[in-house]
This record gives structure tokens, C-alpha cells and sequence, in this order.
């Protein structure tokens, strides 16, 4: 299939996108086309104006300050994967990229696309979740940020006007010796995950957890985190019982049935996700490898 006719717009900077999404009606922002090309062509949006993103250099951006990462919309998958900077300090976001798709799509795909895309079981949402992101988000009423966890509204439907733009996600990475692991269990190489679970953790003098994030992707329509194995956890000794009981908080998560998996069975995966990437977290403390 082909797309529905539509007017394309290729500005240069932010404020002439802005201007656009001010002006136009029925408006689709294009980034790295990974998932509106098809959308477009399959005609499940059909937009009357296409306002492309790729020669708005002020969008791409990897900037690190110490621990606070920024990152521009239009960065592509491919830059964040091969960043030395992030792979020191947010070894989990290079983790993760290696189940985005393939590289010929990360060649293009961009963090802003994927975090406006929202597919349930997009991994990169997943460790934004992890670190408490926050979005920056413009459009003609001025900017606003928005933390990851109000990001989602719904199915496939972030915290976006369709006036608005992403411009940014900023984030915190941990200080000190942590462990990382990024686990999910997709249908084949390269798919969209059925389940995935993204965690850090960091131990204390005493080799017991000191903090510990767990985040889910797959099972509602945004990345949840399971913030009550998190609190489980905090504080106590790293041991078979301490897993069990997160494991069984990430199998209460209420989880979606589609044609690839039921709800009881994706509940059940998340618990044994989250078994493993645990203890590959915990291993990972342990050595310091961050
Ligand atoms: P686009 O496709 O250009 O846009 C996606 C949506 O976001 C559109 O609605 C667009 O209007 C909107 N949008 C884009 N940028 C902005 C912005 N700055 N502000 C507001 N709205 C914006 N993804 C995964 O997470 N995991 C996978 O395993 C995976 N596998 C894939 C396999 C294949 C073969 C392909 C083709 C894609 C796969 N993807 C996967 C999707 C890929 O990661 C896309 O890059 C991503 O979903 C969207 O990013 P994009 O830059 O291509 O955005």
C-alpha cells in the first residue's frame, strides 16, 4: 500500500515546527519513519500534512553533566547505543538497544520517536521508567516537562497534544558501583518484546540492597514499575526469599491479552523475568562491573 496523500513540510529549527504544528490541522510529526512508514503506508494514520524532524539538528543532542544525562528527541537509537559516555555511566541503555529492533533500524529510529510511538513493549520507554525521566515537551501554549510516570495516557497514547512536540528527556544516572540487566523474552530476534524487565541495583557495605529499580514493559500499555518489590527489597539481604517476593509483586501487575500472550501468561513471565535480571543485577553489584 501507499500512503494517503498528505503535504510535506521540512523545516529547520524548532520554532518554524512549532509554527507549523500552530497552523496546520491534521498534523504527523515524522522522526526516523521506523514506525510511522509503515503506519503511513498500511494507512492507519492518515495524516494531510507530514512535518519531518531530520533536519532540525537542534533535536539531536547527547549532553552529560556529571550524572544528568540529556538526550534531544532526534537522537538516533544508533548514537545512544554507541555513546562511550552512556555506556560508562547507563550501561543498562546499551543493554536494552540490543533488543531495539535491528541496527539498520536504530541506524534511524530515534529515542523521541520511540518514547512518542509508546508501544507497550518498546524497551527504550522501559529504562527511561528506570531512571524517572522527565520529557520536555513544546508547542504554541510554551513548554512543560513531564515525568516518565505520567507519561503514558493510554494504549499508544503518550502525554502529547497533537500541537506538541518532544524536544528532550533528561535523567539522572546513579551514582557509586550498581548492577544493571535488561531481560525479555520476545517472539523472535528483533521483535517487539511479549514481556521485558529492565533493573538496577546497588548493594550496601554490608552486601545488602541499597536501592533497587524494576521496571516492566509489555504488560500495560506503558512501562510499569513494581514499586512495591522495589520497597520489599530496600534494605534487605540479597537471598532466594528477597526474589520470590519480588517475583510474586511483579505477577500481581494487571497484564494486557493480545494474539501473542494472555494476560496470567505474561504475568507469569514478568515474574520470571524479574527473577533473572535480578540476580544478573545483583552479580553484577556484586563485581562492580557497572
Ligand atoms: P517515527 O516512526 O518517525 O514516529 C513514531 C511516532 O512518534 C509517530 O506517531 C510520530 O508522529 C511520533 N513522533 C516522533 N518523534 C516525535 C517527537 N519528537 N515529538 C512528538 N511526536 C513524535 N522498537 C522497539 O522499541 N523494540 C523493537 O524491538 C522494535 N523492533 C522493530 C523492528 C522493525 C523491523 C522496525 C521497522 C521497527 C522496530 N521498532 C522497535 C520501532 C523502532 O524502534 C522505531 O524507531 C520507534 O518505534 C519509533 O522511532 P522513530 O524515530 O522511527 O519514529
Amino acid at each position: 500500500m501507499k500512503p494517503a496523500p498528505f503535504k510535506y513540510h521540512d523545516p529547520r529549527n524548532l520554532s518554524d515546527v512549532l509554527g507549523l504544528l500552530a497552523s496546520l490541522e491534521n498534523a504527523k510529526l515524522l522522526a526516523g519513519g521506523q514506525s510511522l512508514g509503515p503506519m503511513l503506508n498500511f494507512r492507519y494514520v492518515m495524516p494531510d500534512h507530514l512535518i519531518d524532524l531530520n533536519r532540525v539538528g537542534e533535536l539531536a543532542y547527547v549532553r552529560v553533566d556529571g550524572r544528568q544525562v540529556k538526550v534531544g528527541a532526534m537522537t538516533r537509537q544508533r548514537t545512544l547505543e554507541r555513546s562511550a559516555e552512556l555506556q560508562r555511566l547507563c550501561p543498562i541503555l546499551h543493554e536494552c538497544l540490543q533488543e531495539v529492533g535491528h541496527f539498520q533500524t536504530r541506524n534511524r529510529g530515534t529515542l523521541g520517536g520511540s518514547l512518542s510511538h509508546l508501544d507497550p513493549a518498546a524497551e527504550l520507554p522501559g529504562v527511561m521508567a528506570l531512571y524517572d525521566a522527565v520529557l520536555e515537551v513544546a508547542g504554541p501554549a510554551g513548554k512543560r516537562s513531564v515525568a516518565m510516570a505520567d507519561w503514558g495516557r493510554g494504549y499508544m497514547t503518550p502525554n502529547l497534544n497533537p500541537d506538541e512536540v518532544l524536544t528532550g528527556l533528561s535523567w539522572d544516572a546513579w551514582d557509586g558501583p550498581h548492577g544493571h540487566a535488561f531481560a525479555e523474552f520476545a517472539r523472535r530476534r528483533g521483535d517487539f518484546a511479549i514481556v521485558g524487565v529492565a533493573c538496577l541495583l546497588a548493594l550496601d557495605a554490608r552486601q545488602q540492597i541499597k536501592r533497587v529499580a524494576i521496571g516492566l514493559i509489555g504488560v500495560g500499555y506503558a512501562p510499569v514499575r513494581v514499586t512495591v518489590a522495589e520497597r520489599l527489597l530496600t534494605g534487605a539481604p540479597f537471598n532466594d526469599g528477597a526474589l520470590e517476593a519480588a517475583a510474586a509483586e511483579a505477577r500481581k501487575i494487571e497484564a494486557k491479552s493480545d494474539l501473542y500472550a494472555g494476560s496470567t501468561y505474561r504475568q507469569r513471565l514478568g515474574g520470571v523475568l524479574t527473577t533473572r535480571a535480578l540476580r544478573t543485577a545483583y552479580e553484577r553489584a556484586k563485581n562492580h562491573d557497572r
